[in-house]
């Protein structure tokens, strides 16, 4: 029985490591682990011939939050420099001669970040939230896996007197919140000490009393570990026996009872489902004319809400403008008690953006909207349905409550996050149409299922285009089987505790 439920879940791990379009199943075979800190916790040693040999067993979760076959650099955070870090081998050596478990890595480590950065909400070299981000990948990857520990290489940036004096109550206070926030207690937490090649030695004797002052952590020696050259990183070999000693201080601390307690997935908030009938939300993309021509007085025939998720869609030519509503057109919309959701300024691909770029275009809708009469919207769609984690946090920060992307599955609201709500999208091909038709009739009472229409027709783009017959068809399908045809906005109001 219990090989069988083994082979299952693997199967399943598989294939929904294989697509994400597939509902995420926490697998107890995949454990992850947290890598956080800087540089030498990064990497910096040169790249090899072994750093290319991937092994089908260990994945990390790159800078898109997918999971992808792991080799170093396992880092990103400074891509030119980025090279062999501890990551690969403390796998290695954890995984042994098991096959029946995955490792995933969580890369998150910050070259030349001080423990003060390792903080919620503070900010380092303006773009990164170290803290932050580590929190939301490390809770994009409990969506898939179980995290099992937390590897910390951090020190060089605070090896002077005055802040190693600060730095044992600092790092405690981190492992608390780390435990906290990644709701587990006993998560075994492994530091490292510093190379013993860097000038001054204030840090390793602080790191090293961790153990004494909070339970479930370890430090791994550097003693005999050579630099590259610089006085700071761990040369190749140096940095490969590093994680082999982080693997043996981990294997030791989870034996001493580490019980990993349930997880919670990020973002995932919405704990309820649908009270009774199905629900269905419509969201209309891009701000085509037949929006307001077409489909707005259709939708107030049948009774039914809808969101229309609007940017300034760039033109190829002025004669373009034809195809889009103009702002006066948007606010009536609203003004005809639609939600009116946010698409990007621009309709830009939010996993290209940083952090500012993103804010910048967000907030560009939000003046739009503000100009004309039209709340701030709370519901966003991503732009080609592409969403990363950044992209996530950023919608959080800016006040955003429900977040759309592609993915042609059904919206649980306890397996997805409520910033990335899949969706079906309709078009005119063939496949496309059975696909959304098939999602329409197969769903049953407290499921959920979102639609992503473009225009009804669409002229602009002829690939995305929905018949006016074809979309009244679902138009009364939905009314003669009494689902709920709502907006983004008031998903809240139709689920129910239970
Ligand atoms: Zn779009």
């Amino acid at each position: 029985m219990k090989k069988i439920k083994i082979v299952l879940s693997i199967c399943m791990l598989y294939s929904a490591l294989q697509s994400h379009s597939q509902k995420d199943i926490v697998d107890s075979n995949f454990h992850v682990y947290l890598l956080i800190g800087q540089s030498n916790m990064a990497g910096r040693g040169l790249l090899d011939a072994d750093s290319k040999s991937l092994n089908p067993q260990i994945l990390m979760l790159d800078s898109l939050g997918q999971w992808v076959a792991a080799a170093d650099p396992v880092h990103f955070d400074k891509p030119a420099s980025a090279g062999v870090g501890p990551a690969i081998s403390f796998t290695k050596e954890i995984l042994g001669n098991n096959k029946n478990i995955k490792i995933g890595l969580i890369p998150c480590a910050l070259g030349g970040s001080p423990i003060k950065v390792w903080e919620p909400d503070a900010v380092y070299l303006k773009v990164f939230h170290p803290y932050n981000d580590a929190i939301l990948r490390a809770k994009l990857a409990m969506q898939k896996g179980v995290l099992k520990g937390i590897l910390w290489h951090q020190g060089e940036s605070d090896n002077d007197s005055l802040p190693s004096a600060v730095y044992m109550r600092k790092l405690k206070i981190l492992i608390s919140r780390l435990r906290t926030d990644l709701r587990n207690p006993n998560l075994p937490f492994v530091a490292g000490e510093i190379g013993y090649f860097n000038k001054m030695d204030y840090i390793n004797p602080v790191i090293n009393q961790l153990p004494q002052q909070v339970p479930y952590t370890a430090v791994v020696s550097a003693k005999g570990l050579a630099d590259k050259g610089d006085h700071l990183h761990f040369d190749t070999p140096s940095a490969r026996e590093l994680g082999k000693r982080y693997a043996d201080a981990m294997k030791k601390l989870q034996t001493v009872g580490n019980e990993a307690k349930p997880m919670t997935r990020l973002f995932a908030k919405i704990k309820n489902v649908p009270a009774k009938d199905p629900i269905v939300i419509l969201g209309f993309d891009d701000a085509e004319i037949s929006h307001y021509t077409i489909v707005a007085p259709l939708l107030k025939k049948y009774g039914f809400d809808a969101t229309f998720f609007v940017c300034e869609m760039p033109w190829k030519s002025p004669a373009d403008s034809v195809y889009y509503m103009k702002w006066p057109q948007i606010a009536e919309l609203y003004q005809m008690g639609f939600e009116i959701g946010n698409h990007t300024g621009h309709h830009k691909n939010m996993t290209k953006l940083d952090r500012e770029g993103m804010q910048k275009e967000i907030g560009y809708i939000e003046a739009r909207c503000k100009e004309y009469g039209i709340p701030k919207p709370i519901s966003f769609a991503y732009p080609g349905n592409r969403a990363d984690s950044l992209s996530q946090v950023v919608l959080n920060e800016m006040g955003y409550r429900y977040g759309r992307q592609g993915g042609s599955k059904y919206y649980d609201p306890k397996q997805d996050g409520h910033l990335v709500i899949p969706s079906y999208t309709m078009g005119s091909a063939e496949k496309l149409h059975e696909r959304t038709w098939n999602a329409l009739k197969n769903l049953q009472p407290r499921q959920i299922l979102a639609f992503t229409i473009h225009g009804v027709p669409d002229i602009a783009h002829p690939d995305y285009t929905t018949s006016v017959e074809i979309f009244t068809k679902f138009l009364q399908y939905m009314k003669e089987h009494h689902f709920k045809v709502i907006a983004m906005r008031d998903l809240g109001k139709h689920l129910t505790s239970d």
